[in-house]
């Protein structure tokens, strides 16, 4: 389901990581997830059923487990990020067409991703994205506030000088797309059918849907 709107000419194009530019599904989160229960289980002293049952708990109350093992357990963040992304990462492979189409838009393009740099770094090396984007707004220069949390957007805004109204934001997490909404920038969910439900549901106020992003930027690089 592919709906382009040709006639804005976007300056800032914003991307989410996983499961945006690339599949976290095939591989990567299924690592990282085994990693988080393991750091919860022995961290908090619980079996690894309650482990799993706080980990999605806290993604979805907090946008992050992460972000919820902070407030609750006063988590160290560097050392649950250095635990849960030690995995490998050779899995990630490239696609050179959808690397071309990024390549060939116009403008700012920024990862934003609830991620750490290093995590970062290495899937962009991996998908041979490296160099590409103006920058990566990562976990850390949100002070750990992730997505979906409005101030981390007003702030992203301000940083890199965005006008709203052209500009344009990718995630595969609607509830992520919506502050960006609210603010004016315009947002296509890339659809993810691996998505917890409670976390997929659709909104009116999402302008595009797509199930992948190539097929998105491959229309719009038709209509530019
Ligand atoms: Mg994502």
């Amino acid at each position: 389901m592919v709906k382009n709107n040709n006639k804005i000419d976007f300056k800032h194009w914003i991307f989410d990581l996983d499961n945006t530019i690339y599949s976290a599904n095939s591989g990567i989160f299924d690592q990282i997830h085994k990693k988080m229960g393991e750091f919860i289980s022995s961290n908090l002293n619980v079996n690894l059923k309650e482990a799993k049952r706080l980990q999605k708990k806290y993604f979805i109350e907090n946008g992050t487990t992460l972000h919820g093992l902070m407030i609750n357990h006063k988590i160290d963040p560097k050392e649950f990020l250095n635990y849960v992304h030690n995995i490998d990462f050779s899995i990630v492979k490239p696609d050179e067409e959808l690397n071309d189409l990024i390549k060939k838009i116009p403008g700012k393009k920024i990862i934003f991703t609830n991620a750490d740099i290093s995590y970062v770094k290495k899937i962009l090396t991996n998908l041979n994205l490296n160099n590409i984007f103006y920058d990566i707004y990562d976990i850390e220069k949100m002070n750990f506030l992730p997505k979906p949390n409005m101030e981390t957007y007003r702030k992203l805004i301000a940083k890199y000088n965005v006008d709203v109204k052209k500009a344009i934001f990718f995630d595969d997490i609607p509830q992520n797309l919506l502050p960006a909404a609210k603010l004016g920038l315009k947002t296509v969910h890339v659809y993810n059918s691996k998505l917890d439900e409670e976390l997929n549901g659709r909104s009116k106020k999402i302008d595009y849907m797509t199930n992948n992003l190539k097929d998105w930027l491959k229309e719009w690089t038709l209509n530019n």
